[in-house]
């Protein structure tokens, strides 16, 4: 046999893993020492057996002698298992099957370590969102426990409002809290042209009235509005004026609403 080329490709393969034993590895080995092409071709498959350690993409060993490997692994008992894998050094042998064993894992510990990285930079920014969408969620909730607490106050007021003369109709209510000077309004008003805009009044029993917010209702909407003016304001009444779009500092345009405090 020493003679003959191996007429098993995958024998190379075998040889380099360091899993061809007995009998072929011997025949083989004989076959070497006087056959440059099988040197030159065991060199290939050293390299490629080196690059699969590195996992490189598209290298592999030919599959039929992953079958063999695999055959002579499941056939292995314990009795035999020094053979099926020899632990005699080699050239390049025990090399081979460290990286076998080692590249892959160090390959796949520096990509965990990546993806690890890359996953808290994730986290980090989620969080960063969550953080700031909870500091809003707290205003909003601070306003609306105000809002809440100022409506069940006892000083609390509740002032209906009612439409005028010869004005468009509509109807709202407001509800006040002079000590927290808090007002929450609520009504219904055909909307605005586009040149003008609705304004809320407070109409201080002493001074000039204080506006409490301009808008614009979209048709057939409750508009709601929750404004603060300064507390301990003694409030006569509120009134909803019909203003020059954006409103004004003081009242100029004519009475929508009007509801005095009682
Ligand atoms: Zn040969």
């Amino acid at each position: 046999m020493s003679g003959t080329h191996p007429t098993r490709e995958e024998d190379f393969d075998l040889y380099a893993l360091g899993a061809l034993d007995g009998d072929e590895k011997a025949a083989f080995e004989t076959h070497l020492e006087t056959c440059a092409d099988c040197k030159v071709q065991l060199a290939d498959s050293y390299g490629r057996m080196a690059l699969l350690a590195f996992s490189a993409p598209g290298v592999a060993p030919s599959p039929q002698a992953k079958e063999r490997l695999m055959r002579q692994l499941a056939l292995t008992s314990p009795g035999r298992g020094a053979t099926a894998v020899e632990l005699t050094p080699e050239p390049g042998g025990i090399l081979a099957r460290w990286w076998e064993v080692l590249l892959p894992l160090a390959g796949a510990f520096a990509l965990a370590s990546v993806l690890l990285w890359v996953h808290n930079q994730t986290l980090e920014r989620q969080v960063a969102d969550l953080r700031s969408t909870i500091v809003r969620q707290q205003a909003q909730l601070s306003q609306a426990r105000d809002v809440a607490e100022m409506m069940s106050a006892r000083d609390a007021v509740v002032v209906s409002l009612a439409e005028q003369k010869n004005q468009p109709e509509g109807t709202a209510r407001v509800i006040y809290n002079s000590r927290r000077g808090l007002l929450v309004y609520n009504g219904h008003l055909a909307p605005t042209t586009a040149d003008q805009s609705y304004q809320l009044w407070l109409v201080p029993t002493t001074g000039a009235p204080i506006s409490a917010g301009v808008f614009n209702p979209a048709s057939g909407e409750t508009n709601s509005i929750v404004a603060r003016v300064p507390p301990g304001t003694a409030a006569k009444a509120f009134a909803v004026t019909l203003e020059p779009a954006g409103g004004k500092s003081a009242p100029t345009g004519p009475m929508i609403l009007v509801g005095p405090v009682l």
